[in-house]
């Protein structure tokens, strides 16, 4: 089969046929983007009697979320050490709390709702690229064992071929915790879910307009769309890498990455199971880092930050390249294999590279996952819709500060990018 530029997950779900009805005149809560984030928080809100419309530009699951590696991760982008420097002992044992707390979220929802879509907890591996990066581990380790009496595992360099059949790798750390899932059946089955539950969803809607306007004397928002206006009473805004200038203070505060995924053709067993014999979902411990797993059809499934601009016709077709020779310095095993799949998708990095969740302009948001996304979007898109119903759900995440770039050298457009990208792989080589 000749390399074909499409998201390989998408050939494995099917989504939910939604008719095109007329938007309604009002709605208590209008949530914006039908990822994990939007979804998770419509099915919430409706299952709590919201009457809640989702506006979607696209289709349900047309961002991020269908589009990703399918690794449902413990902790957090940032180390444990640099966390408790940056926000204490106290804060950072909830951060850590509520990222295992995220797992159980989404596993929760999948047997709820009956989403098939190849939940495992399977573990994840986490692979050293240099000594120093493995002795930081044993360190790591040992404070998250210490401080939030979680255990992980450190792997030592002779013990490494049990979990992954490759040899270029300093050791590794094992969490059992994390799981793995097709992304796009999950979440078309949470856009059913968020259905079932009551919640309407509006595709090809994209939002053009917000703008605070009472209606019957109660404060609401009036919101223009591609497919006409309507009012909510609230607004959650869910649109990660693809946030926009409708939410302009939130465009600032988020800078949209570009990461990229090839699949090769089917592999044969004896293959699948040298590779990745325990079937973990594996990252490096770079910064331009690579990850991969294998799919549940058992092909090899390689992304990165080929490129740092978000996907395009241009940027998709060089990863292409880039990533296959990734994957065959990881696994030259893999030189003959041919790869029939490249896609790229947008990732939200805040500047602090922490997630964030909240108020702001009076609108609730949640966003920053930094390739963490797919257990902490459903969890931030559940509890933000407890607290707009009225709840007071802890979410350790809400009110930490979220700064935009220094001296405000950014009004949502990315130009820093190629130099960031450069930066990332000085980075790699120095430390
Ligand atoms: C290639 C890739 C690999 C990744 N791998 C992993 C992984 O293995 N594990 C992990 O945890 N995370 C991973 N991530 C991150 C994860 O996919 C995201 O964090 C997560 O999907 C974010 O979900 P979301 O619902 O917030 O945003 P999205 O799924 O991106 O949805 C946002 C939606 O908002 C819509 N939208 C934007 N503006 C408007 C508007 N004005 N009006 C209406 N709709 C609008 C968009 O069309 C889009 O559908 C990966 C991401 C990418 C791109």
């Amino acid at each position: 089969m000749a390399l074909k530029e499409h998201n390989y997950w998408l050939t494995t779900a099917e989504f939910p046929q939604i008719e095109a009805h007329p938007l309604p005149e009002r709605v208590d809560v209008a949530v914006i983007g039908a990822g994990f984030t939007g979804l998770s928080a419509a099915r919430t809100l409706a299952k709590r009697g919201a009457k809640v419309a989702v506006l979607e530009s696209e289709t349900v699951g047309w961002g991020a979320s269908s589009r990703n590696g399918g690794m449902v991760l413990s902790g957090m982008k940032l180390g444990v050490n640099q966390l408790i420097s940056m926000y204490g002992r106290d804060l950072t044992r909830r951060m850590y709390a509520a990222s295992l707390e995220t797992i159980d979220c989404v596993e929760k929802i999948i047997r709820e709702e009956a989403i098939d879509c190849d939940f495992s907890r399977c573990g994840h591996l986490e692979v050293a690229c240099k000594q120093k990066h493995f002795d930081d581990y044993a360190r790591q380790v040992e404070v998250i064992a210490r401080e939030f009496n979680h255990q992980l595992r450190v792997v030592q360099r002779g013990e490494l071929s049990s979990e992954i059949g490759s040899n270029i790798y300093f050791g590794g750390v094992v969490d059992e915790i994390s799981a793995g899932v097709n992304p796009a059946r999950y979440v078309a089955g949470l856009g059913r879910a968020a259905i079932k539950a009551g919640a309407e969803i509006f595709e090809h809607a994209r939002v053009e307009g917000l703008r605070r306007e009472p209606r019957q004397s109660e404060a609401g928002w009036k919101i223009t769309t591609s497919r006409g206006p309507l009012w909510a009473r609230e607004v959650f805004v869910g649109t990660s890498g693809y946030t926009g200038a409708v939410t302009p203070a939130l465009q600032k505060k988020i800078i949209p990455i570009g990461s990229f995924i090839i699949t090769t053709e089917l592999l044969p067993e004896a293959l699948a199971r040298e590779l990745s014999p325990r079937d973990r979902m594996i990252y490096d411990s770079k910064n331009y880092l690579y990850y991969y797993r294998l799919t549940p059809d058992r092909r090899m499934l390689f992304g990165g930050r080929a490129a740092f601009f978000p996907e395009n016709d241009q940027t998709i077709r060089r990863s292409a390249e880039i990533l296959r020779r990734g994957m065959i310095d990881v696994y030259p095993q893999l030189r003959d294999a041919r790869v029939e799949y490249v896609w790229g998708g947008t990732l939200d990095f805040a500047f602090d590279i922490m997630p964030h969740a909240g108020q702001m302009d009076g609108m609730y948001y949640a966003v920053g996952y930094a390739g963490h996304g797919v257990a902490m979007a459903t969890y931030q898109g559940q509890k933000m819709a407890e607290l707009i119903v009225g709840d007071k759900p802890d979410n350790p995440f809400v009110g930490i500060p979220f700064r935009g770039a220094p001296l405000g050298l950014y009004n949502g457009k990315p130009w820093f990018l190629p130099f960031a990208g450069m930066w990332y792989k000085i980075l790699d080589w120095v430390s």
